[in-house]
């Protein structure tokens, strides 16, 4: 299982994020680890391109820099469709759009219930 720390060191040299993190759940790090491996081998908008942004918003992941090109809109736009269907919390692929406290958030049944009996969100079964 991957954990953030190893997502962010293994690619230091395509990211300087705004908050030195990733700002959404652990359950998306195989999704961003996919995209940022395509990254890695495409051709970039300019040769000092960086990600700065990786985070939640409405229930969907998004990834967003200074700039982009047709490659790295496109896999980033797969990245970020794909989140729709992925628990952000557990990284299932049974995650479906929740709203709860009145913010939308992509999860599983499983975590949704977890969520409504504790309130608080099950620790990622990556930690
Ligand atoms: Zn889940």
């Amino acid at each position: 299982m991957r954990t953030q720390d190893e997502l962010l060191e293994r690619f230091n040299d395509l990211l300087d994020l705004r908050a030195d993190r990733l700002e959404c759940g652990d359950g998306w790090i195989d999704i961003i680890w996919e995209a940022l491996e395509k990254i890695e081998k495409c051709e970039k908008p300019s040769p000092d391109w960086k990600i700065q942004i990786i985070k939640e918003k409405f229930g969907g992941l998004r990834i967003q820099s200074f700039g982009f090109n047709q490659e790295t809109d496109d896999i980033i736009n797969l990245a970020e469709r794909k989140s729709a269907y992925v628990c952000e919390v557990c990284g299932s692929n049974t995650g479906t759009h929740k709203k709860k406290n009145g913010w939308l958030k992509t999860i599983c049944d499983k975590c949704d219930k977890y969520h409504d009996e504790k309130g608080v969100y099950p620790l990622s079964e990556r930690v």
